[in-house]
């Protein structure tokens, strides 16, 4: 694998740059013991082989995507300064980007008055969509599918709200049935749709949910984390474009952009479509320096000090890549998802292999076929084994059995879990790749005991 360089050139021009507009201040170079400095940072490069090579098209795993360049020189380049987007006093600049990157975000949803901010990641931006929609309606009840993140039920125990999952459909979606029992028997106040399910990228329906609404009266919280961008791609089901194109109808939504959207870890993004929520967010510390009446972003976001490169990162991405249909980012969602596609026919053509599931987005969830479950999870951790072995990298899900012996009745269920094998597509490079992919995974199987 070669690592991409051509950026440290553009990242030094660009220091350059950033130093003549303080030129004006007496001289001063913070000193350091450089010698010692290199040698622990070449130590520190050695110390980084032990991590998977997850910018390789031979990561097909988790959830990994390498940031763009520009995000990660711009990010680079703001840490000169190092801006702390909690209040413009500590990072005018840098806060005027993230409302900017935002609102970008916002409008791919068709919003245009509403209130968001960048945070840490998906967590902390769902724990401030719940935490709005509890301050809304205390104490009721918050439903997530049984696919949902993990993340709901434990945030709802973190801020101490009553939590209920929702069974899923044979397409692991929020199954609807079991939606309107619980509608019907809990006092419920948020249903939390997931478009893009961490797991299996399934996409839950959101214009069914929104009938349901309009009868029963809840909030709608979106967590697309993982696939709110595929909004912008032209090669999506009918069922899933259609969950796509009702999310401006939601009240809040959390996308992060260090999951698809090019950006190094540690910037997720939550936005509400009243922008009244931000009342909530009331404080009066004595430690924040609020020193003008222009918004701050610490007004209105629970975590207090947040990186500014982020928001830096993050706007120069967006100016390289608008969220618009048909731009090269959207394409190169499309390809992604052509990738998961590919591989998918491949494996459903081939009477080795069972696919519980036809991807919604780029996931694929795969398992050599067997008499029982047990074997097939036996033979799945097998075939993750060996393919690290030969630098292929995918990742195992536990999957439940009862839905596998839904798609496939030969199977004997023997247990209620069944491990299966789990490829994120997530690189647009997978396209290219699938070939040479589906070579190594078709003598992997060969080789099984
Ligand atoms: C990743 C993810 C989260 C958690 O977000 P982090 O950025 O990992 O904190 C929540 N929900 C979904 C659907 C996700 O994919």
């Amino acid at each position: 694998m070669t690592i991409e360089t051509a950026s440290i050139g553009i990242l030094h021009k660009a220091v350059d740059k950033l130093a003549d507009g303080y030129r004006h201040l007496p001289a001063h170079t913070p000193e350091y013991d450089q010698q010692r400095a290199e040698q622990i940072l070449l130590q520190v490069a050695e110390k980084m082989w032990d991590n998977y090579p997850y910018p390789h098209p031979q990561y097909a795993g988790q959830m990994l995507k390498p940031p763009h360049p520009v995000a990660r020189m711009a990010y680079m380049l703001a840490t000169w300064i190092n801006p702390n987007n909690h209040a413009l006093d500590g990072g005018k600049a840098s806060s005027a980007m993230e409302k900017e990157a935002v609102a970008k975000i916002a409008t791919m949803y068709g919003w245009n008055n509403f209130l968001g901010h960048l945070t840490g990641g998906g967590t902390l931006a769902n724990l401030e969509a719940l935490w709005v929609a509890n301050q809304i309606h205390p104490g009721k009840t918050v439903l997530a599918s049984s696919q949902a993140h993990y993340t709901h039920n434990r945030i709802c125990g973190v801020l101490q709200i009553p939590f209920s999952p929702v069974a899923v459909d044979d397409q692991a979606r929020m199954d609807l049935t079991d939606l309107e029992k619980q509608l019907q028997q809990r006092d419920v106040g948020t249903v939390v749709v997931t478009l893009g399910t961490t797991g299996v990228g399934s996409v839950d329906p959101l214009p069914e949910i929104l009938t349901l609404q309009a009868q029963y009266g809840f909030r709608i919280h979106i967590d697309s984390a993982y696939g709110g961008y595929y909004t912008l791609a032209d090669n999506l089901t009918a069922p899933v474009r259609a969950a796509y194109d009702a999310i401006h109808r939601a009240d809040s939504i959390v996308v992060d952009p260090h999951k698809h959207g090019l950006q190094p870890y540690g910037c997720g993004c939550v936005l509400f479509r009243d922008p009244q929520v931000g009342q909530y967010y009331k404080h009066d510390s004595p430690y924040t320096y609020f020193s003008s009446d222009e918004l701050h972003l610490g007004e209105i976001s629970l975590e207090c000090s947040r990186a500014g490169a982020a928001a830096v990162a993050l706007w120069a991405t967006l100016e390289m890549f608008p969220l618009v249909h048909k731009g090269d980012f959207a394409s190169d969602l499309s390809r992604c998802r052509e990738a998961a596609l590919e591989l998918y026919s491949r494996l459903k053509n081939d009477n080795r292999f069972i696919t519980p599931l036809s991807p919604d987005l780029d996931i694929v969830i795969w398992a050599p076929k067997a008499a029982t479950t047990r074997e097939i999870s036996r033979l799945s951790q097998q075939t993750f084994e060996q393919a690290e072995a030969q630098h292929l990298y995918l990742a195992t899900f536990s999957f439940p059995s009862h839905l596998i012996s839904k798609a496939f009745p030969e199977v004997t269920v023997d247990s209620e879990y069944t491990t299966c094998v789990r490829s994120c597509l997530m690189k647009p490079e997978h396209a290219a790749w699938g070939s040479r992919i589906w070579l190594m995974l078709d003598q992997i199987q060969n080789r099984l005991t």
